[in-house]
């Protein structure tokens, strides 16, 4: 097939696959040429102020010179190397950080190349721990309707049914359970009766459930929501009293986002297996990685058994090297005052949403801005409609969000405020 004649922006319509499109009606596409800061470039030397950190990732920003520093430095002695029978200083470096940086009891890392990969590790590990402590029987996972934990099957079969189209995939899935989803919000007072169903299906299930597993507090591509800490801490009481572990999905709000640095701190509480991804490297490469205590190590292990897991691309030593240098960043720098900043800014900002016949709700929490609309928007024309207003903001659903790099001042951030006013209520 003779492609030179055609631009590259046609031949990446005809040719290449962007997240959840089609290659015979796709969406439009903007073509970036750079990125730095909190600016995205596009190839006509628009610059567009970044609204969505490429969903929750980039939290310093773009083309940050201690990264790049790091990336040098790294490049210079092993871009990659297996991590069969060989380690080194990169991934035992951020291992030991994240161990520290995350709740005492995880103790144990496992590294691999992506979120939903983490999501089938920590999975797999609820799996061959049960298998290997008497509990064979144990092979189903309890959720909560409204989540999502990637696009590989066991992860998918964890997502909401509906937002995560099990209908698709009926035949292939496995069959988990999915309590209600929480409705008391972040700050509303708690009632009691939140709990009901999740507490009903485990009472009734937990002969059979290797782990529950959740997104602590914010719920994210599966609707933006933001449910009340006692939610999560009366989950762990109840996996603690019927013996089930309890796997929290960080990989979106790690790092900071809601304003803690893992977002069950709101609850005061620790999972047994936690998976951290997106922020981990700033945004700036794919890694991810699977904590687990010790307890659930051992299990595993009992009996000289190995864990069933092991990625070409395992610890890769870059990719670990930029994660050290994104964990410094954000550990020296004065992130809680920037996510209470942000928020605040969130919060005024966004009010007068509130009051368009548009907008059904508005919530904010930490570095987070939701506008939900009452009807579905147009993703390519809304879109186009931000960027002319020289923004990037990228709506789903009925959903138009903003989760901005953290390092995002107060002109940007309004730019990128007054954008959504406008669009959400005109
Ligand atoms: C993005 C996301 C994943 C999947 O991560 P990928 O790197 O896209 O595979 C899993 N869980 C949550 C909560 C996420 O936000």
């Amino acid at each position: 097939m003779n492609t030179s004649k055609q631009s590259w922006q046609q031949f990446d319509a005809d040719h290449i696959w962007h997240p959840y499109t089609s290659l015979t009606n796709p969406l439009p596409t903007y073509s970036i040429e750079s990125a730095s800061g909190v600016r995205l470039k596009l190839t006509n030397g628009t610059e567009l102020i970044d609204g969505m950190s490429s969903w929750w990732a980039a939290i310093h920003g773009y083309n940050h010179p201690a990264i790049n520093q790091a990336i040098a430095e790294q490049t210079a002695k092993m871009t990659h190397v297996m991590f069969g029978g060989i380690s080194h200083k990169p991934a035992t470096a951020l291992a030991q950080k994240l161990i520290e940086l995350t709740p005492t009891q995880l103790e144990n890392v496992f590294f691999s190349d992506s979120g939903s990969v983490a999501v089938e590790v920590a999975m797999k590990m609820a799996l061959q721990y049960c298998q290997n402590t008497n509990k064979k029987e144990h092979n189903k996972f309890l959720t909560i309707r409204g989540g999502y934990h990637g696009d590989t099957f066991l992860a998918m079969s964890v997502c909401d049914p509906v937002t995560g189209m099990h209908s698709l995939f009926n035949k292939v899935l496995q069959k988990n359970y999915f309590a209600d989803k929480p409705t008391r919000r972040f700050n509303e007072q708690w009632n009691a009766q939140d709990i009901n169903s999740f507490k009903q299906l485990i009472r009734q299930h937990h002969n059979e459930l290797a782990a529950v597993i959740l997104e602590p507090i914010v719920q994210g591509a599966g609707g933006m929501w933001f449910y009340h800490p006692e939610y999560l801490r009366q989950v762990r009481e109840l996996c603690d009293k019927y013996n089930v572990l309890l796997i929290l999905d960080e990989i979106a709000t790690g790092f900071g986002r809601t304003g803690v640095m893992f977002a069950c701190e709101h609850s005061g509480i620790s999972p047994d297996i936690m998976c951290v991804g997106k922020a981990l490297t700033g945004g700036n490469i794919s890694l991810a990685a699977t904590l687990s205590t010790k307890q659930v190590a051992e299990g595993i292990c009992n009996n000289n058994h190995v864990f069933m897991h092991g990625p070409t691309f395992m610890g890769n030593p870059l990719a670990c090297a930029i994660a050290n240098a994104s964990l410094d960043l954000l550990c020296n720098s004065p992130w809680q005052q920037n996510i209470t900043r942000i928020e605040k800014t969130l919060q005024i900002g966004l009010e007068p949403c509130r009051k368009s016949p548009n907008v059904a709700d508005v919530r904010v929490l930490g570095a987070i801005g939701v506008v939900e609309l009452k009807k579905q928007v147009n993703q390519a024309t809304t879109q186009a409609e931000f960027v002319k207003q020289g923004v990037w903001i990228r709506p789903f659903g009925k959903l138009v969000y903003l989760m901005p790099p953290f390092i995002i001042d107060d002109k940007d951030l309004q730019q990128l405020i007054s954008a959504v006013v406008e669009i959400t209520t005109k």
